[in-house]
């Protein structure tokens, strides 16, 4: 579903410059839960950006759904990632609109006509559980309920593949929980493709099917949960594996 090929970012900074990402190659499967983990600075959100070209790679392919998104005009690129949904570690909800109206605002830039999009708005606060909140602003909800508002907007399109930046960084263990239960959800009932950048191996090991490890830019290991044994080669990984950060 996705293949990143040999991508690199280099970012200019005052200091000189900054090699975010090296050389990153990656395959991710239809249905996937893909895990990125590793300290900050390693490069993580730089290239999750990059899948979805928020971020253009210096060198390098990004192929989503068999296409080369580096190869399209800008106007085509614009179609292209609105099926690719992202959520943000601190939500990023229009405080000034109700939650009906955020997750009607990607359905406007779509030009969804609007007697398609109630039903569509509906539906995706449906699935995340939040129907009664149609009325209700940001600021009346939880942290947990405004992640799975934001899953909701993301969805609104529907996407093939939901990009998650630390997701449950900025909430307790509790509500971490049912932000994961919502995207395991929606990756097994809608069969969206997820990547999710985290510092938690807690939240790998709750939902991913794989994992890559990266440091100083690059992916240093990467595993396949669902086998038994799993046993860390790399310094970076013994360390995330053993204490559960
Ligand atoms: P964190 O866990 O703190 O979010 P991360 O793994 O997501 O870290 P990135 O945000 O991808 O790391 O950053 C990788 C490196 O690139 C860091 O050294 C960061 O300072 C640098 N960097 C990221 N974005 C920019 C930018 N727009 N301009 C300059 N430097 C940047
Ligand atoms: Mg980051």
């Amino acid at each position: 579903m996705i293949a990143l090929h040999q991508v690199s970012k280099t970012f200019s900074t005052p200091g000189g410059p900054l090699q975010a990402v090296s050389s990153v190659s990656l395959d991710i499967g239809q249905g996937d839960i893909f895990g990125l983990i590793g300290f900050s600075g390693a490069g993580k959100s730089t290239l999750l950006r990059m899948i979805n070209l928020l971020e253009r790679p210096d060198e390098g392919t990004v192929t989503v759904d068999g296409e080369d998104l580096t190869k399209l005009s800008i106007r085509e690129l614009r179609q292209r990632r609105l099926s690719i949904g992202m959520i943000f570690q601190h939500f990023h909800l229009l405080s000034n609109l109700t939650v009906y109206e955020n997750v009607s605002f990607p359905l406007e830039i779509a030009k969804v006509p609007k007697a398609d999009r109630k039903r569509r708005i509906e539906e995706c606060l449906e699935t995340v559980g939040l129907l009664d909140k149609a009325k209700a602003y940001p600021a009346k909800l939880s942290g947990g309920q405004k992640q799975r508002v934001a899953i909701a907007r993301a969805l609104a399109n529907k996407p093939k593949v939901l990009l998650c930046d630390e997701p449950t960084s900025s909430v307790d263990p509790q509500t971490t929980g049912s932000i994961l239960a919502s995207l395991k959800e929606i990756n097994e009932k809608l069969g969206i493709t997820i990547v999710i950048v985290t510092h938690e191996m807690n939240v790998v090991k709750a939902i991913c099917d794989k994992v890559a490890v990266m440091e100083n830019g690059r992916v240093v290991e990467k595993f396949d949960l669902r086998e038994a044994h799993i046993v860390p080669q790399s310094p970076i990984a013994q360390f995330l594996f053993q204490n559960e950060i």
